[in-house]
């Protein structure tokens, strides 16, 4: 998961690109190598917003205890500004693996298929 597969094969990748770059983040339609449908259904996508939620959630309190641990400041500008900082810096993140975390822990209908694996390494012995 942490390396953005396919839930299905582990080969194929679920975005294109990378997280920090100047491009779109896209999702791949459908996996490269076995031909998953990553948007299951239409409006699949929306439920990783709850999940993306969720860890926006933790990143600022996460982040707002950090800081305070670091400078004991009681500022309400410094943690404004840094817990800003923090939301646009961990969004590519939170946008892939609120979708990762969906495909792989949420939807029970997808699952590991070893054979796609054993495929893959067959064809790479030679
Ligand atoms: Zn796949």
């Amino acid at each position: 998961m942490l390396e953005c597969r396919c839930p299905q094969c582990r080969i194929g990748r679920v975005f294109t690109g990378s997280a920090y770059s100047f491009h779109k983040q896209r999702t791949n339609e459908v996996c490269a190598y076995c031909g998953l449908q990553f948007e299951i259904e239409p409006g699949y996508f929306y439920a990783a917003m709850y999940v993306s939620y969720a860890m926006s959630v933790a990143e600022v309190v996460g982040g707002g205890a950090l800081i305070y641990f670091l400078t004991r400041s009681e500022s309400p500008t410094l943690y404004a500004i840094a817990l800003f900082v923090i939301i646009i810096a961990s969004s590519p993140i939170n946008y892939r693996y609120s979708r990762l975390i969906l495909l792989y822990y949420l939807t029970p209908r997808l699952k590991y298929d070893s054979k796609y694996q054993d495929l893959y390494e067959q064809r790479h012995q030679d």
